[in-house]
């Protein structure tokens, strides 16, 4: 049978849980340096050692993002490192720079996947690559569906990834200096300010302080910000073009966010390698109901419709992610994190990695900390909750109540 994998992040070990529980096949993951993730909590040494043993008792993979565009000083150190994550067993690494490559095979045997960030966009690209020892290219994300499926009968024998699901960036796959010029937070370093997503405004030279919107909308203009890719309703055409790895965006996403993405993708995958592919229209609910900038299919269907692909900033979601369930304590009894402030005497909604999600109340929750019965929840509490269902550790809790504090990493 034709293998594909699910790809999913994984900013730290405990979403590294939640994304293989709820169905990824593989996880990408960062290092300490040379990935463009700085801001997600990222791996230590023993953190990776750690990852790459649990995948590996789970018969999954861990892929390690070295993919920075690097300058002489940072590459320095990489060659120990790339020896150490050769030792550990990581499953293959993901460069976007020929230097980098170039001394991974110096120093190793690992497995090499280019990065979404090398913007390869044609069968010639992808061929070279694979001559360079690569044996699988994440495609820039600016490929059409049919542009796919020529790359992949001109070049058969690599593994293409695409990504299915997740933030854009305006350029070209996020090779960007907007961040590096307005805040001095390079992007290709894994510090991007967001800087795309800004208001925008034009101000006219003789007129300081006076901001004109660029559109007649007094919420100015957000002239780079792109809604968010979402692929789950031609996720069939996207698997017919010939690819190999569907990939989720979001290292610095929630642990909600990992499981609800990869969950959905996982019923998506398995219904297409099933035979009997059906879209099911819930697919998109759920994906709705989390935290996006409104979904766009990108450039997968052909040209990029300007005005779908553009949004004012907004973020919608009708669900939060309330907590994380992390112990079952008794038959009844189960400790949770809390992510958001909510009350009890509504009810959440329970996500698990097989099933519908259902909605339950919890009739009881207690501070571990201070022993005090609680009825608003605060964010980052210890509680232990009464739930008149079974839970287990790495279900999900959400909320549609309307939230005050914005949402928790
Ligand atoms: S500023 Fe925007 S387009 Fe540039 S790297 Fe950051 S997220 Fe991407």
């Amino acid at each position: 049978m034709r293998k594909i994998e699910l790809l999913s992040p994984a900013g730290s070990l405990s979403k590294m849980n939640v994304s293989f529980r709820y169905g990824a096949d593989a996880v990408y993951i960062g290092g300490k340096a040379f990935n463009l993730r700085a801001r997600s909590s990222n791996f230590s040494q023993e953190d990776l050692r750690e990852a790459s043993s649990f995948a590996h008792k789970l018969g999954k993979k861990v892929y390690v993002a070295l993919n920075i565009l690097a300058h002489d000083r940072e590459i320095k150190a990489l060659p120990r490192f790339v020896k150490f994550l050769e030792e550990i067993g990581i499953d293959a690494v993901i460069v976007a720079d020929l230097g980098i490559l170039d001394l991974v095979q110096e120093h190793s045997q690992l497995r090499i996947h280019i990065s979404t960030q090398a913007s390869a966009t044609n069968w010639r690209s992808v061929k070279m690559y694979e001559r360079l020892g690569a044996k699988r290219v994440v495609l820039a994300r600016e490929v059409s569906i049919p542009e796919i499926r020529k790359i992949k009968d001109a070049v058969p024998d690599m593994e293409l990834e695409v990504f299915v699901h997740g933030a854009m960036c305006m350029t070209y796959s996020g090779r960007c200096n907007l961040s590096q010029y307005f805040s001095e937070r390079d992007g290709n370093r894994g510090v991007c300010s967001n800087t795309c997503r800004w208001k925008y405004h034009i101000v006219e030279e003789k007129r300081p302080g006076e901001f004109f919107p660029v559109y007649e909308d007094e919420t100015g203009t957000y002239i780079y910000n792109s809604k968010d890719l979402c692929s789950i309703e031609f996720l069939d055409k996207l698997l017919d073009a010939g690819v190999d790895g569907l990939k989720i965006e979001g290292r610095m996403k929630s642990h909600y966010y990992c499981a609800n993405a990869t969950k959905i993708y996982r019923q998506a995958l398995d219904s297409y390698l099933s035979g009997t592919y059906t879209y099911d229209p819930q697919w998109r609910r759920e994906l709705e109901k989390m935290s996006h900038r409104g979904y766009t299919s990108g450039f997968y269907l052909g040209k990029l419709d300007k005005e779908s692909e553009q949004q004012k900033g907004e973020t919608f979601a009708s669900h939060h992610f309330a907590g994380l369930v992390r112990e079952k304590l008794s038959e009844t009894e189960y400790l949770m994190e809390s992510r958001e402030r909510f009350d009890l005497a509504k009810d959440i909604e329970i996500l698990r990695p097989f099933g519908q999600n259902e909605r339950h109340r919890i009739s009881r929750a207690i501070n571990q900390k201070t022993g005090e019965e609680v009825q608003l929840v605060q964010p980052n509490m210890m509680l232990k909750i009464q739930v008149e269902v079974p839970l287990a550790p790495f279900d999900i809790l959400t909320t549609d109540q309307k939230l005050i504090d914005s949402q928790a990493p």
